[in-house]
């Protein structure tokens, strides 16, 4: 296999693969947060980086068979800033500078991207404690690459498209190309029957179910057999009934290969 900066990977690997490192909420004490391994063409990203994002990715590596780690990341793909899909960045980045010596491409919408480091990471990231008078900048432990919508955005052998979801804060669900394969993930949102038609036209989707502003299962479950059929829940609560749901779960550290 042959790696190069800014996700140009080559290698003879060609299977799609998909690992879920958590499949939780933000409140859960079962699961960890919800976000994705994938892999595919000697190209690895993560699709958003919850603490503890190290160990979630050693279990998954340990449960999936796949080889799981941040020596071996090429990027992460943010799909919004709330802490159950992005705490992970700062543990990431530190170690990523401290430790594994490289630098992690963070791929987002301008929505998004612009509040990464002024709004989140800065305040303890930045600060240096010899000499203190220096600060660390976010290009000193990121490589960044906005994503607009309505377009495919190429990162290595990745095709990604992402649309604006109805979520307090600027977020978007993502379609990922690789191959003749695509996997699509409806990030947070209330329901959405026009999200759930672009999602649709993926191979297999994961979409999120929750209470409150998030979108109730009830509605899901309602929807056209063969929708339901392409669909995998996530982002669902602790008390959720996985045994009666007539949509399949996804389990934390399973391996998807499309
Ligand atoms: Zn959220």
């Amino acid at each position: 296999m042959i790696r190069r900066d800014l996700g140009e990977c080559v290698t003879s690997s060609t299977a799609f693969k998909i690992v879920p490192l958590g499949v939780g909420d933000a409140f859960s004490e079962l699961y960890y947060s919800s976000g994705f391994w994938l892999e595919y063409d000697g190209c690895r990203v993560l699709v958003d980086c919850a603490h503890p994002i190290r160990k979630s990715m050693r279990e998954a590596s340990i449960q999936s068979g796949c080889d799981i780690n941040v020596s071996s990341l090429d990027a992460v793909i943010l799909t919004h800033l709330h802490a159950d899909h992005a705490s992970g960045l700062e543990g990431l980045g530190f170690y990523a500078y401290y430790v594994a010596r490289k630098s992690v491409t963070l791929l987002a919408h301008e929505d998004v991207m612009r509040d990464i480091w002024p709004r989140h990471l800065e305040a303890v990231m930045a600060p240096v404690c010899d000499p203190p008078e220096e600060q660390r900048q976010f290009d000193d432990f990121f490589k960044s690459q906005v994503m607009a919508e309505d377009v495919k955005n190429s990162f290595g052998p990745f095709l990604i498209e992402c649309r604006r979801t109805l979520h307090h804060v600027p977020t978007f669900a993502l379609r990922i190309t690789a191959g003749e394969r695509v996997f699509g993930y409806s990030a947070d949102t209330s329901f959405d029957e026009s999200l759930i038609d672009w999602l649709s036209q993926a191979d297999v989707f994961a979409h999120e179910t929750n209470g409150g502003s998030h979108t109730p299962y009830e509605k899901l479950a309602a929807l056209p057999e063969a929708v339901r059929a392409k669909m995998r829940l996530i982002h669902y609560p602790d008390n959720f009934n996985k045994a009666e749901s007539v949509i399949t779960p996804l389990e934390q550290g399973e391996l998807i290969v499309l």
